[in-house]
């Protein structure tokens, strides 16, 4: 007899089940993994299609139903991570008994590698805009009530307008509203306002229809995307940040992680490059959290700064980058992430790679 020894591409493909009382439906998703978080499930409820997205590793585990009956826009969702299991709660319009959960959509029970799976979109609401530096500004944006979704560090989403009849789609890099968190406080999710970081480019494309917006208006965004794993972070010592411009984004969420739920950590460093001192994001906030903490150093660094600036000059170069990775001891775990126009981006790693840093030890952020 031949036996196939031949594993199995990926993991495990979940399953689910339902049950229900006089006014709840629950959905169980049994994922068959224990590193489950609640930023692994995506929910929403839209033009009577129930969508909820789970993603496991590379993979994504679909339920897509018209469900029998209607619900209430609110739901509730658990993970309970030890066993890998998913539990959305539903609440029925009416309490009523429901002879089955629905009907099957499109890829309903499948499971799909990432990268062959389509971008889903839901409409979120303008709810404030405010200025930043002279061209860049946070915009916040909230969820409609029947979405559940969280945007994992170091990923990015995209954005939707119709532009003059096209639609025209972009990624950007939430970020946290601030980086004034209370240190050693585990930031808490917030699961209905995503902010973004956005510089206006007036001869853009996309950004001044976005900076045209009116509080109230709508904008399409998608679920996320990006190759960031948070295991990375796991026993790191030193966190090494080179971000360019709106470069900074993805190193929001990375500082205020890496300060509050990182025991091993000894050091972070960010190092900035910006045209002028005017074009600095955060500044203050920046100056701010390297004062309030001994593991925080930020340096600045200007390609075209005014005679009075006697901070560091230039662009990225050997010089600056062997000056500043400065490991807290020889074996140290450092993880470096960079960020920035792909020019940067690019000449940066080549860079790390001469200073004799691996692959494992930086991650860069590309579209
Ligand atoms: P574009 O139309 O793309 O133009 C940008 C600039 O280039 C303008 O000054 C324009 O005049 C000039 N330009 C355009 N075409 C040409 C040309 N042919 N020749 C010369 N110049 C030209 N940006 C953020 O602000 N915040 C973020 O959080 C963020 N996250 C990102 C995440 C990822 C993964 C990636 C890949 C990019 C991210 N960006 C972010 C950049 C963002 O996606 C857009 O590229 C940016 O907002 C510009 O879009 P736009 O359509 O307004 O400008
Ligand atoms: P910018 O033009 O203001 O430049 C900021 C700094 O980048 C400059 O001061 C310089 O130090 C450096 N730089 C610029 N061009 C360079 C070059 N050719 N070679 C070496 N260094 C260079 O930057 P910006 O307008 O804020 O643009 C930010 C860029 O970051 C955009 O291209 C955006 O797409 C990208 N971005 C990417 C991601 C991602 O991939 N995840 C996230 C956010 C932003």
């Amino acid at each position: 007899q031949v036996t196939d020894t031949r594993a199995r591409e990926g993991p495990i493909s979940p399953s689910y089940d339902w049950f229900q009382t006089d006014s709840l439906i629950t959905i169980i998703i049994y994922t068959k993994q224990k590193d489950m978080n609640l930023d692994s499930v995506i929910v929403d409820y839209q033009d009577d299609s129930f969508r909820a997205e789970t993603i496991i590793q590379d993979y994504s585990y679909l339920i897509h139903m018209e469900l029998f009956r209607e619900i209430q826009e609110d739901f509730s969702v658990r993970v309970v991570a030890n066993v890998g299991k998913i539990e959305i709660v539903l609440k029925k319009k009416e309490h009523t008994s429901w002879k089955c959960l629905g009907r099957a959509l499109e890829n309903h029970n499948s499971f799909t590698p990432r990268k062959d799976t389509a971008l889903y979109y839901r409409k979120c609401q303008l709810i404030s805009k405010e200025d930043v530096t002279h061209d860049t500004k946070l915009f916040c944006l909230m969820l409609p009530p029947s979405s559940y979704l969280q945007v994992p560090i170091g990923q990015h989403v995209y954005l939707k307008l119709t532009i003059a009849g096209t639609e025209i789609v972009k990624p950007y890099t939430p970020v946290s509203h601030s980086l004034l968190f209370k240190l050693m406080e585990p930031v808490l999710p917030n699961d209905k306002y995503i902010y973004f970081l956005i510089k206006i480019y007036p001869a853009g494309l996309f950004t001044p229809e976005l900076d045209h917006l009116q509080i109230g208006d709508f904008v399409s965004v998608s679920s996320p995307e990006g190759n960031f794993k948070i295991s990375q972070f796991q026993e790191l010592e030193d966190l090494f940040l080179l971000a360019a411009g709106t470069g900074f984004t993805p190193m929001v969420k990375i500082l205020n992680y890496a300060l509050t739920n990182i025991p091993s950590l000894r050091k972070v460093k960010l190092m900035f490059f910006n045209k002028t001192e005017d074009d600095i994001i955060w500044r203050s906030q920046l100056e701010n959290l390297a004062f309030k903490d001994k593991r925080c150093e930020v340096e600045f660094v200007l390609s075209a700064p005014t005679s009075g600036w006697n901070g560091k000059q230039g662009h990225i170069s050997p010089a600056l980058l062997s000056e500043f990775l400065k490991r807290s001891s020889d074996k140290s775990k450092v993880l470096i992430c960079i960020c920035g126009p792909t020019p940067f981006t690019e000449q940066g790693i080549r860079l790390l790679h001469d200073l004799n840093f691996s692959k494992d030890e930086i991650h860069s952020f590309t579209a």
